[in-house]
Formats: structure tokens, sequence, C-alpha cells
């Protein structure tokens, strides 16, 4: 993380997307995979931009005009797969699991920023022309929707209270639990590469999520 990306790359705060008991179902029903993929690629709870389509319409299309391998593809994930560009990605795999201390976006001091283009596809998949995806000034980029700052000391999140007890124990040597040792790293240190923090049963990832 460095000043002069972050000066770069202002946060762009964009609403987040509260689901209602249905989506919530519909998410609790995605399998394994592909609600880690989701997770990762911030499509758990995803957020359309304006569109001249109405999301009967959108469905329509995909169902009648999309070749069967993007709707395969599109149906495994809550909110489908293909029809999510940067700017309408959600919030990040950490901070949907409270972990705001390691949002995504503050461990890298910003998200990559995309060029603010995609691309059509023909019917069996190959690019046939770029698409302009917004209108307006803003980057189509992901910013975890997450309202936690990005920047600036990490909020309270368990690798420092880990690191307050280690050293309260060191303080009290016959106290100091051997298992605690390597659990108080720095947290840069004990970041995820991408994916890795995502919690091993879809279970536990779900609950946390509720
Ligand atoms: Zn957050
Ligand atoms: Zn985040």
């Amino acid at each position: 993380m460095n000043e002069t990306s972050r000066a770069h790359f202002p946060v762009i705060r964009r609403p987040q997307r509260t689901l209602t008991p249905e989506e919530h179902e519909t998410v609790r029903r995605t399998a394994l995979l592909n609600f880690q993929g989701g997770m990762i690629m911030g499509i758990i709870d995803p957020v359309p931009n304006p569109s001249p389509m109405s999301e009967e319409e959108g469905a329509r299309v995909r169902e009648r005009v999309w070749p069967a391998f993007m709707t395969e593809i599109d149906r495994k994930y809550p909110f489908g797969f293909w029809r999510w560009s940067m700017c309408e990605r959600g919030t990040c795999w950490n901070c949907l699991a409270k972990r705001c201390d390691l949002c995504v976006h503050r461990q890298e001091g910003g998200p990559h920023v995309d060029d603010n283009t995609d691309w059509v596809y023909g019917a069996r998949g190959q690019g046939v022309a770029k698409v302009i995806l917004r209108t307006d000034d803003a980057p189509c980029v992901w910013w975890c929707r997450c309202p936690c700052a990005k920047d600036g000391p990490a909020p309270d999140g368990p690798a420092q209270r880990r690191r307050r007890a280690k050293q309260a124990a060191a303080a009290k040597p016959e106290a100091a639990p051997a298992q605690e040792d390597g659990a108080a790293r720095p947290d840069r240190a004990a970041a995820p590469r991408q994916g890795r923090r995502v919690p091993q049963s879809v279970d536990e990832a779900q609950y946390t999520l509720f």
C-alpha cells in the first residue's frame, strides 16, 4: 500500500446491496465452488447499473439469445456470472465476513483499475466488439462497497486482538499459551493471497455473511 497509488485512485463509494430473505436463500443454495468464486469476484451482492432494459427483458434475452455455455455458467451463481461489470461488483469476501480490517481494497491500497470497456461476445464465445460500459466519468472499477475505511489505521480485528493477548500473556509468562506461536503475525503478513481467507465450509461462510 503506498500513498501515491491511493492518491491516484480515490475510493469510489457506491451503495451496498441489502439481500432480501429470498436472495439470502438463493445465496445459501449456491454450490461451494461457485459461492467461493462469487465471493472472490464480488458478485455475491452485486448492484446493477441503471439499464434501459428491464429485469424481465434481460431475463428474456439471457434465455432466448444467449448461447448455452453462457447460460450454464450464469445459472451457477446466485445473481449470474456474465452480466456484471467491475463497477457493479459488491462487497469483498472479507467485509462480508465482517473482517473490514482485511478488506481486499484496503490490503492492496485500492483495486486494479479496469479500462472501462468490456466485450460483446458472439454465439461461439468469441469477442466481436468492444463496449464502453459507463457514460459518466467514473472509471468502471471494483471498489468494495462496504462503507468501511479503505485506508488509515485498520479497524480492530482478530489479528490485533491476538497480538494484544500475546503481549498480555508475555507479561505473565506462566500464562503464555504455547499454541499462540505464529498466530500474531502483523496483518499484512497474515493477509490472504486471493481467495485464501474464504471460509472453508459453505455453512461457516454463510453464517458469517448473515
Ligand atoms: Zn468493510
Ligand atoms: Zn471490503
